[in-house]
């Protein structure tokens, strides 16, 4: 995005426009945090603003200032149809294509008006007019923020959008400790404090209201981790039967991937979740240092995302992906003891 892109935006804002904000489906805090950060800046012109995500999240996120305004395409999808068809500009955040956003792909695709793509995510497609696109940045709330800073306007931002940037940058850091953190992230969650963003009540809010089935879900999935030690690797599984057990919940197994990262020497973590109703298994891929688990998945498992966390899908049984994933191992085993 440059000066002449930022122009041209500021021109578009400057009169009254229908818009739309979209996330990526199983939106997480950055994907919320971003688009209804996002929607209370843009609320301060004239404009009608509707954010819109492709399904439902957890209840962890249902806390943020705007929730209530939040339309979900799959259970209001000729509402939203109507919307998207009706839009001057639609915002698609913290996703690098189309089909990220599920069942929505074909409205986006067919709607005519202007797109702006503001992601963190690698190999975007090139489906906007506007593309704001750095994958060395920590969060799309980082990026939601310079994009603020660009149009020369962080005087306007509040408590409000603060509480949601900052959701978002701590989320997707991993509570600033990813190696995307950098000095200025730290100093944009400094100035969001500044302006109100609670730093505390965020975390718990987040963090810390976990359900008593939750923790015996993880459990359940410690008790299921396995390591490879010749590829440095450690997986686990979740199947339906087990997440049924334990009543789960959309976000029960947020962050339990990481567990097998924890491990000592382990440089490649994944988890596999069963999901009957979508008739796939789920895969979330975290890695350590400069090893590319957006480029595995991307290579087996239709998926992507960064260099050290990427998700995945598989249409086989859950014992045959992981003997996939087993498989394809050996021909990284070079690469992962490198590390
Ligand atoms: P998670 O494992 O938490 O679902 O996703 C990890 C990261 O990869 C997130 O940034 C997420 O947006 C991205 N991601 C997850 N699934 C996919 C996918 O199917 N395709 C792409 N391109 N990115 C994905
Ligand atoms: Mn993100």
């Amino acid at each position: 995005m440059n000066k002449h892109d930022i122009t041209s935006i500021k021109q578009l804002l400057s009169t009254p426009k229908k818009i739309i904000i979209v996330p990526h489906k199983n939106p997480d805090g950055d994907a919320i945090g971003s688009s209804l950060g996002l929607y209370h800046y843009l609320l301060k012109g004239s404009h009608k603003i509707d954010v819109i995500v492709p399904n439902d999240y957890p209840s962890f996120l249902k806390w943020v200032p705007g929730n209530d305004i939040v339309l979900k395409h799959d259970s209001q999808t000729n509402e939203c149809d109507t919307l998207i068809n009706d839009a001057d500009i639609i915002f698609t955040l913290d996703f690098n294509a189309l089909h990220r956003t599920g069942n929505m792909e074909q409205v986006l695709t067919e709607s005519s008006a202007i797109k702006i793509m503001i992601d963190h995510h690698q190999e975007p497609d090139n489906y906007a007019k506007f593309t704001f696109s750095d994958v060395s940045m920590s969060s799309t709330c980082e990026m939601v923020y310079h994009f603020i800073d660009m149009l020369d306007d962080t005087d306007s931002i509040d408590a409000n959008i603060s509480t949601c940037f900052y959701l978002g940058i701590m989320t997707d850091t991993g509570s600033f400790r990813f190696s995307s953190t950098t000095s200025t992230t730290h100093q944009i969650v400094a100035k969001l404090i500044e302006k109100g963003a609670n730093n505390t009540n965020i975390h718990n809010n987040v963090y810390d209201t976990n359900s008593y089935e939750r923790l015996q879900l993880l459990g359940c999935a410690l008790n299921n981790l396995r390591v490879i030690p010749e590829s440095r690797t450690a997986y686990i599984t979740l199947s339906q039967e087990e997440l049924n057990k334990y009543n789960y919940k959309k976000g029960d197994t947020e962050g339990v991937v990481n567990y097998g990262l924890s491990l000592e020497g382990v440089v490649l973590a994944a988890i596999f979740i069963e999901d009957k109703q979508e008739g796939i298994i789920k895969i979330s891929l975290r890695s350590k240092g400069n090893f590319s688990v957006n480029e595995m998945s991307r290579a087996h498992f239709e998926g992507g995302g960064h260099i050290n966390a990427a998700g995945g899908k598989s249409y086989l049984s859950l014992n045959d992906t992981v003997e996939k994933f087993i498989s394809i191992l050996s021909s990284y085993n070079k690469a992962l003891n490198d590390e």
